[in-house]
């Protein structure tokens, strides 16, 4: 097997599937349940090209909100069966998903920005090289994780204030874009494959 093989973690809100108005949250919140799911409609093809190409994909989430009592962990777990689904629709595959289920609060290894989802999906797929995969989020928390790793990193966000974040911690994401469509343009040039 090529050990520059690249594997592409996707982080899943925001970058998969919309995220969703919740009147008790102050920014918009992660579907908790199937009905809310809705897959960017661009997402299905992005996938089915990287997938082509030769990418391997792989998502890391964090979904606290069954922590939090908000939701029950098989309604968690349903939404996200929605969300690979609806990815998965025009022949992309994602090999693996890595889900963090902590609070904040529960100082585990796992919440991004810390990195052990990232270890995980690597120690589950040992034929990618780290220094030729990339995190890919709409969130500074997700460029954080994946530059601690040592993974190139891409921020998906219109929302300047996850690029001012990044700014006051002296971090430049590899790549910015607006969605998944212009990464994966972006990616599949020969000198960032
Ligand atoms: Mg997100």
């Amino acid at each position: 097997m090529d050990a520059r093989r690249s594997l592409i973690v996707l982080d899943r809100d925001g970058v998969l599937n919309r995220l969703i108005d919740n009147p008790s949250e102050p920014r918009p919140d992660s579907p908790m349940r199937a009905s809310e799911v809705v897959v960017f409609p661009w997402v299905p093809q992005a996938l089915r090209d990287l997938t082509h190409a030769g990418f391997g994909i792989v998502v890391a989430s964090n979904q606290p909100a069954w922590a939090k009592g908000k939701t029950t962990r098989a309604d968690l777990e349903a939404a996200h069966a929605a969300v690979l689904h609806g990815a998965e629709a025009e022949g992309g595959v994602i090999l693996s998903s890595h889900i963090c289920y902590h609070r904040a609060e529960d100082g585990c290894p796992c919440r991004k920005p810390a990195t052990g989802l990232l270890k995980e999906a690597f120690e589950r797929h040992p034929g990618y090289a780290v220094g030729a995969s990339w995190m890919v989020g709409d969130r500074a928390i997700d460029v954080l994780a994946g530059a601690t790793f040592g993974l190139r990193t891409a921020l998906l966000a219109a929302d300047s204030a996850e690029q001012a974040t990044l700014v006051a911690r002296r971090l430049q994401p590899d790549f910015l874009g607006a969605d998944l469509r212009d990464f994966a343009r972006f990616v599949q040039t020969p000198a960032h494959a």
